[in-house]
Order: C-alpha cells, then structure tokens, then sequence
C-alpha cells in the first residue's frame, strides 16, 4: 500500500494535526487503533521467557524468520533438505515441531510439565501457546516460557548446524531451555 493511502487508512492527515501541526503521538495512536489486533499479541506481551527468545517467537509469528522456502522465494539458492533430520521439508511447520530432532526437544519439557504428548505444527503450538498466555496461573506462565525458549533454542541449534555444522544432542539442548526458564522463573513467577 502507497503512503498516501496508509495515511488515508489511518484517516488522513488532518486527524493527526494539534493546534495545526502535525503530532507524531497522534500519528502512532491512529495506526495503532486501526491495526488488526493478532491473535498471539498475550504470548508476546505477557512472556517472561529472555527478551531475545521472544524476539524470536515474534518473528516465527510473522513467519519472518529465514526458513529454506522463505530463501528460495527470494531466489537465493540453498539446500531444501532439513539439516537436523534429513527431511526435505524446511517450512516453518516442519522445524516446530514436525521435525524429528525439535520434536523430541520439545516432547521433554513438556513431559516436565506433565504435558504427554508430541509436537505438533508450529501454528498449532503457537494456538496453545496462546490459550496458555490468557491464563494467569503458573503453570501456564512457565508453558508459555518453555515454548518460547524452545524456539529460540531450537531456531539457534537450527542455524548453528547450518552455519557451523554442529548441533548438540537433543537431551542437552532440553537441558538447556530447562535451565534457562528455571533461572527466569526465581525472578518473576
Ligand atoms: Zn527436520
């Protein structure tokens, strides 16, 4: 969209004048009442988890970050075949956490939690990530942790096989997102 009709979206330029100059506090608060709330805004906004995990998350969200099919719709030639289980699918579905390597990540803080079941896809998770978010009991504050720690976790093994060629055994890496929640958790649940 043109910014001229995003200024007239928003409800044109005269909406954003005080005393007949123009008022960037105002500009910022007619965007934000005209922007579509998402439905995953209580995960992002309410998690305790690190701010660079939720950075993460916000960006899966968007479907922002740089999977194989993203690079290749942008006509930068890579590798299709998942590098953490051979797989040949490498859309955002399929990392979190279809996977076979971020499905057993993410099968074992679930199991902490008394959660058994496997993963599923990423747009499904995030749905339960989001029902956990409007609850404010503990349980559903660490859930909504641990599955953001995990993306960030599993979003950094993710690149580090690809770039650096190692990759940490999956016991490890739920060790890890374990650890990191529990030491977040002491200070804010
Ligand atoms: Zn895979």
């Amino acid at each position: 969209m043109a910014a001229r009709d995003q200024v007239r979206a928003y409800g044109g330029w005269q909406s954003m004048l005080v005393n007949e100059s123009f008022s960037i506090h105002k500009a910022y608060l007619r965007m934000k009442a005209v922007s579509d709330r998402v439905s995953w805004r209580r995960v992002i906004k309410d998690n305790r988890a690190s701010p660079r995990s939720v950075f993460i998350v916000w960006l899966a969200a968007q479907q922002r970050l740089a999977t194989t099919d993203r690079l290749l719709k942008w006509h930068i030639q890579c590798n299709p075949v998942c590098k953490l289980c051979d797989d040949k699918n490498k859309i955002i579905e399929h990392l979190f956490f279809e996977c076979q390597y971020t499905n057993t990540v993410w099968s074992h803080p679930l199991r902490v939690i008394n959660i058994h079941r496997r993963g599923q896809g990423f747009n499904m998770e995030l749905q339960a990530a989001c029902r956990k978010a409007h609850s404010k009991t503990r349980k559903a504050r660490i859930y909504v942790m641990l599955f953001t720690e995990a993306i960030y976790m599993l979003w950094h093994q993710r690149n580090q096989k690809t770039f650096c060629n190692t990759l940490m055994q999956p016991d490890r890496v739920c060790k890890d997102i374990l650890f990191r929640v529990a030491t977040r958790c002491k200070q804010c649940c």
